[in-house]
């Protein structure tokens, strides 16, 4: 059977990395609308504190963590604290991410193509390992990637963020296929244009581009955090159960025009 929408994670523990602002911040509140404990995880205290009282206006099963993707004691200390809490993790949105431009992918630092990748691919996959053994015991779980646009579209002035991003979906694909027969789910969000603090620049510092961009869209608007919350929830869902390996475009209609 199949819960009413405010039910529908009843019982579930998610963790959403990123999860004190932008698209994540969107998606938390996406998932404690359905009832599911949610354990945001960002490196900011201060940003963690305030997003944690904002979200717990209105839903009590929320809690916070100081997490750095790319340390290894970070990884694994998020993890316990997540059994220690609630004993299981249903659900890991891998959704924390940053970007670097340069003027032409040769042009780029070795250093920001290494921040890029270590934080949007290869912290992903370390997260994803030392979860995943829980889940196969568990006999379920649901894993969503963040990908972008740009895991579609190439990008001159960001070529670690999209060879990062193409990664995140083949990534995603890889373990789809593995970890089917645990009933474990591995999808991805393609998130289209959306405003958030990795995209504010473009606003005040390229105003045309942004307003070129605006035009792009089929549906004629940037896209919000909170328009990633309904995809997550479906894909957090027992309505998911028979899709994995999927990279699901929310984009206002940008990958198809
Ligand atoms: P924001 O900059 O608003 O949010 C990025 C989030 O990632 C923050 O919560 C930040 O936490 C967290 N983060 C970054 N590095 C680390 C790290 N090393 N460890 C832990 N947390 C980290 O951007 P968005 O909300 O826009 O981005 C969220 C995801 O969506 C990213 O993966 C991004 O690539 C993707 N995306 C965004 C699009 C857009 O148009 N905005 C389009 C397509 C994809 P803290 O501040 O505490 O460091």
């Amino acid at each position: 059977m199949i819960a009413t929408a405010d039910k529908l994670l009843q019982n579930k523990v998610a963790i959403v990395t990123g999860g004190n602002g932008g698209i994540g911040f969107g998606i938390a509140q996406g998932l404690l609308a359905a009832s599911c404990a949610v354990i945001i995880a960002g490196r900011d205290r201060k940003k963690n504190e305030s997003t944690l009282e904002t979200l717990r206006k209105t839903h009590t099963e929320c809690k916070d963590f100081i997490f750095d993707a790319n340390s290894e004691s970070s990884r694994k200390n998020l993890i316990n604290f997540a059994l220690e809490t609630y004993g299981r993790v249903d659900i890991l949105v891998n959704n924390a991410g940053i970007t670097r431009r340069s003027l032409e992918p040769d042009l780029l630092s070795d250093l920001d193509w290494r921040q890029v990748v270590d934080t949007n691919l290869n912290s992903i996959h370390y997260l994803t390992s030392a979860l995943v053994p829980n889940m196969k015991k568990a006999g379920s779980g649901k894993i969503i990637n963040i990908g972008s646009m740009m895991s579609i579209f190439g990008s001159g002035y960001a070529a670690s963020y999209s060879a990062s991003k193409g990664g995140v979906v083949q990534y995603t694909k890889s373990c789809a296929v593995a970890w089917a027969k645990y009933n474990i789910q591995v999808n991805a969000i393609l998130p289209g244009w959306i405003d958030t603090q990795m995209t504010d620049g473009l606003k005040t510092s390229a105003p045309v581009r942004y307003q070129e961009i605006t035009g792009r869209i089929p549906a004629n608007r940037w896209g919000r955090p909170e328009d990633m919350a309904g995809i997550a929830v479906f894909l957090s869902s027992q309505m998911s159960d028979y899709i994995t390996g999927a990279a699901i475009p929310v984009d206002g209609g940008y990958s198809v025009y």
